[in-house]
């Protein structure tokens, strides 16, 4: 629609723990198989793969059906699948050159790990599966020994994760912080507790001065190179130090009691501890997270289920000083929502942290909608970024292409294609090859050293799969290099907020890893080219200081009515399968884009859908087949003989400048990213514009195809049908391409999404002005019709009416604004069945303000002057006071000396003039004149008297255009008023003949009251 090429190329996403996790449960079922990551490696991991590749196009009709459902455009016939040769080969590429830069390692790191898929995660996944828990709290009091004192010295420890205790090697205290030693009072024992001091309170109660006595403060280096007992002694020590007290830094007393208990094998923090300090490292859990069989009491225990068993343990070495239950939050595997342990492992890295920097002034080019998350949920996460650990201990993924030797591990190298592995293996693949596990690993060849060259067993996180998207799939490098090029980077992205440490990370991690070995991809400083370089960048511009995409486009979560999460476990899942037939996928699509800004969380209420967008598109086809294909149909098409949009009616050229307006906005608002506003401003504009004003305006105006204002009308709701069609389209593309089709014979999607007239040449500001005062002012008499108790269908004289100029009207533009108003007004009468409509420029004459003093706040400032303020406050005049009310200030004068009043010094008072009616509201005035003469009465009858004849018609079942005789009979008044109006009662009923007062004696007569009076009518069919 905009004259642009979209390569809607779908993709899978088929590699990684989801699949894997489906296909566990499937062996569970199937064979009653609990510990699944032990028997895959029986069943065979050629089986197992066989099976994941199977499952994931388990949903692909659900997903397609449901995509052509909900008209998401996109081509299922040459989708990229990222477990496809073509695809895994892009990634290979991808990983290699970053193993040859430098930028992929190998470490030995404490990383979140999984025990029961039996892999490390990245931070980014870890990120994604916080979850409020309750673990164990436990104080541990220890023995210090080596002490020359008498008594019994203890240092309190505290922890969340008792199981750790059992690999304990050494305490942290902080050397900079107070900490205090304490005795019970009222104690036999000469026994003493060491603990922060600014946690004293938190430990032993607010009230710990009654209980506890300080013996001595000392700073933490004090403690440094103590010894102490461990609490629990199941596991040897080999070499290291280890029951030893050491200076940390990152101990702090913000929790616990500033002592931090040091496991290795089981901390980021203690690692690195422990490397500073030379500490010994235990580690006594499988990868599983289950301790050795043969430990005491906890043997075999997943280390989570031993804490319990711990705390007793604890409790019975006389060590545990309290235990309760702590509630916090605790990161959880994200696809099978174990618990993670911090595990130490050797891993491959992203070396991410090297080129941070140049993420972070990527991100700050892109345009984030909404800019927030860009700033501030993203660029934290950039901030504090740690390496990538990018490989996975598991089967179905793209396996890492690096090989190692088994002589020297350092002799490694990455493979970055097929053709590099036929080279290095020596021997074609041939055209069964399978790049993944198991069979990739029997590729193998000899190291330079005479060792053996085999691939490090790990595959890929399947994050580093959809972020390398963006060349995977077009095969890149290998294939389709112009193509990249012109594709790259993407336009915009669109993904959920989850996706700011997912997908959006991977993307951009990816491509600054790859840096110039992508095309357009280079930071201008990263740059080293010459100016003439610079200017071949492309009229765009953009080839340079990007991220791989330039704008992104957040969407919030979509919850349940009562704003909770949706989850299987609350069972608040809605099916679109269910919802989408109930409603049409339009009213779905249009109720999702507009009930809230699509970047924040949403309530999906079914009501929701049918009052705002199913209630709205009712609207729509109801002007369209109620109006539009009821009468226009019948004759009308259009031609050059249709009038000139210069020579229709006023309503016609408003209208038609409101559709430009609205095209122009709804244009710019998309270009910016701004869907939601842009379907509300097409909304609002045939809501309110065009059905609930000019269609009614228009109503009499389309029962005929002959005239030449009828033929205005026409023309004007065909250009307003044809183009609000092309601007709801992204929207609503069901409906609008049905009624584009019916009015055009094109489908809307084909067409261009505005006009090729310039919008501006339509637009009228002057007119669109004109015609919003009237409108106010419409809505204002209605207001005091109701006031005065007068019916619609009871014509009125006149009213009287104040449009403010100042500050609504441009300076200079009074004159025309007038002008417009009085040939306006014909419209405005006719809309409150009024004679005649008066605009006067000032209301004063209209509605009178007083000022009534408020003397208690006069007295406070004006003291023994307050009477003078009084009087001067009375006399203020209406102007001075509706100045007030527009936000100006008043001053009065006492004694000489003017001084400021407030709205607390004084109450208005509003007196209407003579026995008008009066709305007013922002400076718009409506007076009306309520009096009902004698000759209004009758109009007034003579116009229920019509109504009440065309419902009989319908009644009877009579066709719009049929003709009728007519007589009418009952009470002196209404025989008088139908007299009086005979005529125009004859045409607005269609009566060939009228007869007035003679009861008629052939056709059914029908009676009825009309103000206490009795009406009979007697209707037939002519012809
Ligand atoms: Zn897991
Ligand atoms: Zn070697």
């Amino acid at each position: 629609m905009r004259g642009n090429h979209v390569a809607r190329k779908a993709g899978w996403d088929t590699h990684g723990l989801p699949v894997e996790i489906e296909v566990e449960k499937r062996i569970e079922t199937d064979f009653g198989i609990r510990t699944a990551k032990q028997q895959i490696e029986k069943i065979g991991v050629e089986r197992f793969n066989e099976m994941c590749r199977e499952s994931v196009w388990r949903y692909k009709n659900d997903w397609e059906s449901l995509s052509e459902r909900i008209g998401y455009w996109l081509d299922y016939s040459d989708p990229y699948i990222t477990y496809s040769n073509d695809y895994i080969e892009s990634v290979w590429w991808a990983l290699a050159t970053m193993f040859r830069r430098g930028r992929l390692y190998r470490g030995h790191k404490v990383l979140p790990y999984c025990a029961r898929c039996g892999t490390t995660l990245s931070s980014h996944e870890v990120a994604q599966g916080y979850k409020d828990v309750k673990d164990p709290s436990a104080f541990v009091a220890l023995d210090l020994v080596d002490e020359k004192t008498v008594g019994r010295r203890r240092i309190l420890v505290w922890t969340t994760t008792p199981w750790t205790l059992v690999s304990n090697v050494a305490l942290a205290v902080s050397p900079s912080l107070e900490y205090v030693e304490v005795r019970k009072r009222k104690s036999e024992a000469s026994e003493t507790l060491i603990l922060a001091l600014s946690r004293v309170a938190a430990v032993l109660g607010d009230d710990f001065a009654d209980r506890w006595e300080t013996i001595r403060s000392f700073r933490g280096k004090e403690l440094v190179g103590k010894r102490y007992k461990r609490p629990l002694d199941w596991v040897p020590y080999k070499e290291g130090k280890h029951e030893i007290i050491v200076g940390e830094d990152f101990v702090s007393a913000e929790e616990g009691t500033g002592v931090v208990h040091m496991a290795p094998a089981f901390g980021a923090d203690d690692y690195a501890a422990g490397q500073r300090n030379g500490l010994a490292f235990l580690q006594p859990v499988d990868l599983r997270g289950e301790f050795p069989p043969d430990m005491p009491l906890v043997g075999g225990k997943f280390v989570k289920d031993a804490d319990p068993v711990i705390i007793e343990e604890l409790k019975r070495r006389g060590v545990l000083f309290k235990a309760a239950a702590f509630e916090h939050a605790y990161p959880h595997c994200w696809r099978c929502e174990t618990p993670l342990l911090y595990y130490a492992r050797t891993s491959w890295f992203i070396r991410t942290t090297e080129f941070k920097d140049s993420m972070l002034v990527r991100n700050s080019r892109v345009d984030w909608h909404p800019p927030e998350v860009g700033a501030g949920r993203f660029g934290e996460w950039l901030t504090n970024n740690i390496d990538w650990a990018v490989s996975r201990d598991r089967y179905w993924g793209t396996p890492l292409p690096i090989w190692v030797c088994d002589r020297d591990s350092s002799h490694a190298e990455a493979i970055g294609g097929y053709a590099e592995l036929e080279e290095r293996a020596g021997k074609s693949l041939g055209d069964s090859f399978d790049p993944h596990k198991p069979f990739i690993d029997r590729y193998s060849w000899q190291c330079s050293c005479g060792g053996t060259m085999t691939r490090t067993p790990e595959v890929i996180d399947a994050w580093f799969d959809s972020g390398s998207m963006p060349f995977a799939q077009w095969h890149f490098p290998f294939e389709n290099k112009e193509k990249f090029e012109r594709y790259y980077p993407a336009d915009f992205i669109a993904e959920g907020i989850d996706q700011t440490r997912g997908w959006f990370y991977s993307l951009l991690a990816i491509a600054t890893g790859l840096g110039d070995a992508l095309p357009n991809n280079l930071l201008l400083h990263e740059m080293n080219l010459g100016a003439e370089k610079k200017s071949e960048g492309g009229a765009s511009g953009n080839a340079v200081d990007t991220a791989p995409y330039r704008s992104v486009v957040v969407n919030d979560l979509v919850l349940d009515a009562e704003g909770q999460k949706m989850s299987k476990r609350l069972g608040n899942i809605i099916n679109p399968n269910t919802v989408i037939p109930r409603y049409g996928a339009d009213a779905v699509r249009l109720f999702l884009t507009t009930s809230s800004q699509i970047w924040t969380p949403r309530r999906f209420d079914e009501a929701g859908i049918r009052d705002t967008a199913g209630r709205f598109l009712l609207t729509f086809k109801n002007v369209y087949t109620g109006i539009f294909a009821e009468y226009a149909n019948f004759g009308w098409s259009p031609s050059e003989s249709d009038p000139k949009v210069k020579d229709r009616p006023l309503l016609d050229r408003w209208i038609l400048s409101r559709l430009a307006t609205v095209e122009r906005e709804a244009n710019e608002m998309l270009n910016r990213y701004e869907a939601t506003n842009a379907a509300k401003a097409v909304m609002t504009f045939f809501d309110e514009d065009v059905s609930k004003w000019y269609v009614r305006q228009s109503r009499h105006r389309f029962y005929d195809v002959d005239g030449e204002d009828n033929r205005a009308a026409f023309a004007t709701l065909h250009e307003i049908l044809v183009v609000t069609c092309r601007l709801l389209a992204p929207f609503a593309p069901f409906i609008t391409d049905w009624v584009h089709r019916e009015l055009t014979g094109k489908s809307v999607h084909l067409t261009p999404y505005t006009r090729a007239v310039a919008a501006e040449a339509d637009t009228d500001v002057d007119l669109e002005r004109a015609m919003s005062h009237v409108r106010t002012l419409a809505t204002l008499g209605r207001a005091a019709r109701e006031d005065a108790g007068v019916k619609v269908r009871q014509p009125l004289s006149r009213m009287v009416c104040v449009v403010p100029l100042h500050g609504v009207v441009p300076v200079g533009a009074e004159k025309s604004t007038n002008a417009l108003l009085d040939q306006l007004s014909p419209l405005l009468a006719a809309e409150l069945n009024l004679k005649k409509i008066e605009f006067i420029t000032s209301a004063d004459d209209l509605v009178t303000l007083k000022a009534r003093p408020n003397f208690r706040a006069l007295g406070k400032k004006f003291g023994k002057a307050t009477p003078l303020a009084a009087e001067a406050v009375q006399a203020l005049s209406s102007e001075a006071l509706r100045d007030f009310e527009a936000g100006k200030p008043l001053y009065v004068s006492v004694e000489n000396e003017s001084r400021e009043v407030s709205a607390d010094d004084l109450a208005i008072i509003r007196t209407a003039a003579g026995d008008l009616a009066v709305k007013e509201e922002a400076g718009y005035f409506a007076a009306l004149d309520p009096k009902v003469t004698r000759e209004l009465r009758l109009e007034g009858l003579a116009r229920e008297v019509v109504s009440r004849i065309q419902r009989l018609r319908k009644e009877l079942g009579f066709a719009v255009s049929d003709r009728v005789t007519l007589s009418v009979a009952g009470d002196a008044e209404i025989l008088e008023a139908v007299k009086a109006f005979q005529q125009w009662i004859a045409n607005e009923v269609l009566a060939v003949k009228v007869s007035v007062g003679e009861k008629n004696e052939t056709h059914a007569t029908h009676t009825f009251d009309l103000d206490g009076q009795s009406v009979q009518v007697a209707l037939a069919r002519v012809g």
